[in-house]
C-alpha cells in the first residue's frame, strides 16, 4: 500500500512538474532582436537592450552578416526587431543619388546586412522598430529617399536636431497624428523628443505614411500603411526609457505585445 502510494505520489509530482513546464513554455517572454550597431565587437548600446527588458521583452543583439540563410535562421527565433541607430546610409546605393559633401561616414557591410534584416523581417510578418537610422533606413529599405544633411538641404528647417544635452531630456517637440500607431503607443499629440540626427525622411517609401513631425516639418515618425506591426521614430525613445522615464515606454510595449502575439 505504502509503494502504491508513494508511486501515486511520485506520479502527481510528474504531472504538476510537467504541467507547470507547458505552462512556462506557454507564458515565455517575447524575444526582441536588436540589430547589431557594431561590427567588431558585436554589440548594441544598453540602452536598446534595457528598454526591451522594461517592456517585457528578452533583449538578443543580432551580429552583422552578409549571410542570408544566418538571418533567416535568427528570424525563427526572434519574436520582433528593432533596427538601432547609427551611421549615415550610403545614398548612392540605397536610394540612387550622389553623396553630398555634408554626408557623414558610411558603413556598406551594415548598409547590407541591415537590408537585408529589415526586408526579411518585414516579409516575415514580424513585427519591426526602426529607431533613427533604422527609421531612415526602413524607409530606404522600401523605397522612400533621406536629407542627407537637413542644414545644408533644408533652409526652412530652423530647429536644433543635435541636442547638446542629456538623452532622456526632450529639446524639440513634434506634432503626432489624430489615430495614428504613434498616437495610440503614446497617447498624446504632442510631445518634446531627443534629437541627435543630422539625416531625415525626404520622400517617404511607397505604402508608408508620416506619423509625426517637427514645428520645422522635418519627419519624426512613419508607419507603414495597413498594419500596426511597422514603425520607425527618428528620435532615441531608448534614451528615455533606460533611464526609467516612461512617456515612450508605450512603443516597446507595443512591439512586445505584438511579438507575443507571433509565439
Ligand atoms: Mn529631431
Amino acid at each position: 500500500m505504502k509503494k502504491i502510494l508513494s508511486l501515486i505520489a511520485v506520479m502527481a509530482f510528474v504531472l504538476v512538474a510537467f504541467g507547470q513546464a507547458e505552462a512556462q513554455n506557454k507564458k515565455s517572454m517575447p524575444i526582441i532582436g536588436i540589430s547589431a550597431a557594431e561590427a567588431s565587437p558585436v554589440g548594441a548600446p544598453l540602452t536598446y537592450v534595457d528598454a526591451v527588458k522594461r517592456a517585457g521583452g528578452v533583449p538578443v543583439v543580432i551580429p552583422m552578416t552578409s549571410d542570408k540563410a544566418q538571418i533567416e535562421a535568427v528570424l525563427e527565433i526572434v519574436d520582433g526587431v528593432i533596427m538601432t541607430g547609427g551611421e549615415d546610409i550610403d545614398p548612392l546605393k540605397g536610394y540612387g543619388e550622389e553623396p553630398l559633401r555634408a554626408l557623414g561616414e558610411i558603413v556598406p557591410k551594415r548598409d547590407e546586412f541591415d537590408l537585408m534584416l529589415i526586408r526579411m523581417a518585414v516579409a516575415k510578418g514580424l513585427p519591426v522598430l526602426g529607431i533613427c537610422r533604422g527609421e531612415q533606413l526602413m524607409n530606404v529599405a522600401f523605397g522612400g529617399s533621406l536629407y542627407q544633411d537637413i542644414p545644408s538641404q533644408v533652409p526652412t528647417s530652423y530647429v536644433k536636431h543635435r541636442q547638446e544635452a542629456p538623452r532622456n531630456y526632450g529639446t524639440h517637440s513634434i506634432a503626432i497624428t489624430e489615430g495614428s500607431l504613434m498616437h495610440k503607443m503614446l497617447g498624446v499629440k504632442e510631445i518634446a523628443v531627443n534629437s541627435y540626427h543630422h539625416q531625415a525622411v525626404k520622400d517617404v517609401a511607397p505604402g508608408f505614411k508620416v506619423t509625426a513631425v517637427s514645428k520645422d516639418g522635418i519627419v519624426e515618425a512613419i508607419e507603414k500603411e495597413g498594419t500596426d506591426k511597422v514603425w520607425g521614430v527618428q528620435f532615441h525613445p531608448e534614451g528615455f526609457v533606460s533611464m526609467g522615464d516612461d512617456s515612450f515606454l508605450g512603443i516597446f510595449k507595443h512591439l512586445v505585445n505584438k511579438a507575443s502575439e507571433n509565439k
